[in-house]
Formats: structure tokens, sequence, C-alpha cells
């Protein structure tokens, strides 16, 4: 099949076009085989085979219009209300609502749009509305901020990498208006203090939103299994909104995540009407216009399918998986896990060796695990794709520690290139190293005999003087991504 940048001015055969895509798949992380250890959540072939039927049946249906599609209607209030009911609804009085939504991201700018017109509503005076957050919470709250006007106030975690409730506390202004807590937090995986952290959200009269993205799905039955699990959801008192992702441990297909609320009056301000368009009165209850049929489906088809019987079994495999790989790390000289995760999510550390050329060994033998920083840790979320590899996993990671510690070469002519780098980074003015970092990202971005190796590129960025030179060089290289290419 032959390409272009352009729209081919004949079209191809289906044939020619499901081959060439098979193919261009064939280079992409092989999450099957549980070599990825972020971005999928699969639950097996049964899963997979309903989720595909779910979501093909209602491929072309809109649940922009709740009023045309009865059935997506019905999908999404049952979704929500099954979630509710796992998260919240602790006592007869609660009402817990809320809306399905596209992910987390979503989720996340909703939870702060809605604040943020709370107290525009109920605390006019507050002009420059502030939210007060861990610097573990997740980067789409920092997102949410930005996009509107709210400012983020970070505050160092414990040691123990939760939130630190004290310092958030002496972190609140007049102008606060949000308190977050995650529940895990993503980087090492532990849930905050989320009691706590109510508790103060009820004394300063301000909202409390929990992010259960990655954990609402799985906690709950964690719990249920005997593993200790931290109050985390709406049934705490002070918790008035929380995210949870389906697309995640709710194993339902990409585009699914919940946002609930304590209380509809609460969830009002999360609304949008123009009631004079001339295109007709137009009521919008999240961020999206036209919203994808088959992502409400699926994630109605899979938690019908499962049922709490379904979830207690999958999480009982996770977590064995998760307590097996953290037993196996901590037993690896010179490797720990950071701080005590709750669930399944981890990061891997070490204090005596460099861990992102781990990493990269790792890498090299065919896994991929996500990079992280402050401190500098591999990342992990165990999912059911893992079970079956936690052993030759912690064998390649015990092998990837000798290479690592018996440096090569090659590896320590890459470190005494980065040196250079960083020597001369530092000696220039700010503006040169600007646009040293856009030629940086394209040479260290592709090819450069570095591929597979991402140590140097987190060494340089390091080295950079100003957190605006690593900004610089990321959207250059976010730049470059989202350019047509013809190769391969
Ligand atoms: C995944 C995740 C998000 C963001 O969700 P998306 O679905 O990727 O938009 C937010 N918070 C936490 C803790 C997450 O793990």
């Amino acid at each position: 099949m032959s390409e272009s940048a352009h729209l081919p001015t004949h079209g191809n055969t289906k044939e020619a076009i499901l081959a060439r895509m098979a193919s261009l798949r064939d280079h992409d992380v092989n999450w099957r085989a549980g070599r990825a250890w972020s971005l999928v959540f699969d639950a097996g072939d049964e899963v997979s085979e309903l989720l595909q039927a779910a979501y093909t049946m209602f491929f072309a249906e809109n649940g922009l219009n709740p009023t045309a599609f009865p059935s997506l209607r019905r999908f999404e209030t049952d979704v929500v209300a099954m979630t509710g009911h796992l998260l919240g609804a602790a006592n007869a009085g609660d009402d817990i609502v809320g809306n399905m939504t596209s992910g987390g991201t979503e989720s996340l700018l909703l939870a702060v749009k809605t604040a943020r017109d709370w107290a525009r509503s109920r605390r006019p005076a507050i002009r420059t509305p502030e939210m007060v957050l861990p610097i573990t919470a997740h980067p789409a709250l920092a997102k949410a901020a930005h996009y509107f006007g709210v400012t983020a106030v970070y505050v160092p975690v414990r040691a123990d990498f939760r939130a630190d409730v004290a310092a958030m506390t002496a972190a609140i202004t007049p102008n606060t208006i949000l308190l977050v807590g995650s529940a895990p937090s993503y980087p090492q995986g532990v849930v905050d203090p989320i009691r706590e952290l109510g508790q103060v959200a009820l004394a300063r009269g301000l909202l409390l939103h929990v992010d259960a993205c990655v954990g609402g799905m799985m906690l709950p039955f964690a719990r249920r299994l005997g593993y200790a699990v931290p109050p985390f959801d709406l049934s705490v008192p002070g918790v008035t909104s929380l995210s949870v992702d389906l697309h995640k441990y709710g194993y339902a297909a990409k585009g699914a995540s919940v946002i609930l609320y304590r209380g509809a009056d609460l969830r009002r301000f999360q609304f949008f009407v123009q009631t004079a368009w001339p295109g007709g009165i137009y009521p919008s209850p999240t961020m999206t216009g036209t919203r994808p049929g088959g992502a409400i489906a699926a994630a109605w088809a899979v938690m019908n399918y499962l049922g709490e019987a379904g979830y207690v079994n999958l999480a009982a495999q996770v977590m064995a998986a998760a307590r097996k790989l953290k037993q196996g790390i901590n037993a690896t000289p010179g490797l720990h896990v950071l701080g005590s995760p709750d669930m399944s999510v981890l990061a891997i550390g070490s204090t005596r060796l460099d861990i992102y050329d781990v990493g990269d060994e790792l890498t090299l033998a065919g896994w991929h695990l996500d990079r992280q920083q402050s401190p500098p840790s591999l990342h992990m979320t165990v999912n059911m794709a893992h079970v079956a590899v936690t052993d030759s996993f912690l064998a390649d990671l015990a092998h990837a520690v000798q290479q690592v510690s018996q440096p090569d070469a090659r590896r320590r002519l890459a470190a005494g290139g980065l040196r250079v780098a960083q020597k001369i980074v530092h000696a220039l003015p700010p503006r040169l190293v600007t646009r040293l970092t856009s030629v940086a990202s394209r040479t260290l971005g592709q090819g450069s005999g570095l591929s597979g190796r991402t140590a140097p590129m987190y060494g340089l960025i390091g080295s950079l003087p100003s957190q605006d030179n690593v900004d610089d060089l990321v959207l250059d290289l976010l730049d470059q991504l989202t350019r047509p290419t013809l190769e391969s």
C-alpha cells in the first residue's frame, strides 16, 4: 500500500489498510506479553471480546444527547450508580451524583472547574483562587489549574511519600478553595491521609477532591481481600468529590472515567448551558460535546460481566503479583521499593546505582518502564498481564543490576559525553541553552546511537539551569512528535 502525507487520491482496499495497520502495530510496546508496566489494563481475552462487542454495538451512537439515546443514558446512570455505591454512599442520606467522562484528565479538569465556579458563587470575594495539593498529585490537576485560572500550590510530601497534612494546612490562605489528595498517588502508589485532609477541609470550609483515578476500582476489592486499605472515598467526612477511571482497574475500554460529587448542589457548578444559541438550547454536563457511545456501553458491559466477584478475583491475582514483585525488588541488592505502596502501583529506586541505567538495561531486555524523578525511580503499574511474568521480570531486573554494576565501555562513553554536555550547558547563557535544548531534543530523541537509552537525556535534563529550559526541551520534543513522518 502506498502512503503519503496527504489524503490518497484514490482509496485503498480494506485488506491493504488493515494489513498496513497490523504491520505498524508491530513496532508498538508489547503489552499483551506483559512487557509494558503502564498504559494498558487488560483482563484477558474473555473480557476483551465482550468489550469489543459492546463497543462495536454502540460505536456510532453519540452520548451528547441522552434523550436521543435512552440506552446510553441508562448505561451512564447505571455506571455512575455502581461506582457511587462502591466509593461513597455510606449513609442512607448521602446524595452521591456524578457523570461519565472521557478519562481521568477530564474528571480532574471538571473537579477543579466545579470548585472554581463553586467558589465564585459562594466566596465571591476570592479573586485569585488557589488549590493546595501534594507534589505527587497527577499533572492533570496542574493542567486543570492552568486551564481554569486556579493557582496550584504544591506542598512537598512526607518521607513516606504521603501528603503532609500539617504542611498542606499551613499552605492554606484566604484564597484557598480546594484541597486534593490521591488514592493512591501515581508516582509511589501510596494513599494520602484522606481522613485527616477531610477534617481540615471541614474545619476550614474547603472542598476536598480525592483522585482515585487509578485506585478507585482496585482499593475496595483489595480491602475485601483483607489488605489494609486506609479510608479514602466519599464515605470519609469532608471529601466532596472523587474521580475514578474505569479504563484502568475497571478494565473498561479506553475513554471511560467517572467524576462523583457529594450532593447535586455541588455538581451543578460542573454543568454548562447556552440557551441563546440559534442552533437550539445546548446543555452540556461535561467538557466534551460528542461523546463516543462505545466507551459508555463497554464500561457498562464489563461492570455487569465481572460483577463484584469478578473484580475481587482479578484484584486477588494482581495484588499477589504486586506483593511478589515488591519482595523480589527489595531482595535485589542495590534496589528498593519506594515507600510502602498500598496497592499495585509502585516505584523502584536505588541508593547506590543510577536507576535510569537500570531502566535502560531493562529497555534493552524488552521491558517498558516509565522513568520518574525526585527521587529517580522506575514506575510499575501491575495488572493482569504481569501475573505470568513476575519471575522473568525479576530475573531480568537482577541481570540489569549486574550489568549496571560493571559498566561497559559504551555506557562509559555515553556518560562521558553527558558530562561534557553538562559542563557546556552550565557555561552558556540561558538564551543559547534554549537553542541547545531544541537541538538536543532532536538528537537525543531519535537515533544518535542512544536509542533505547534514556539515562543520558534525563541526565541532561537534570543539568539544565532552569525549569524553563526543561519545559522548552520537552515542548520541542512534543512538537517533533506531532509532525508527520514517512519512515516505516
Ligand atoms: C491515570 C491517572 C490520571 C489521569 O487519567 P487519564 O485517564 O490518563 O487522563 C489521574 N490521576 C491518577 C492518579 C492517575 O493514575
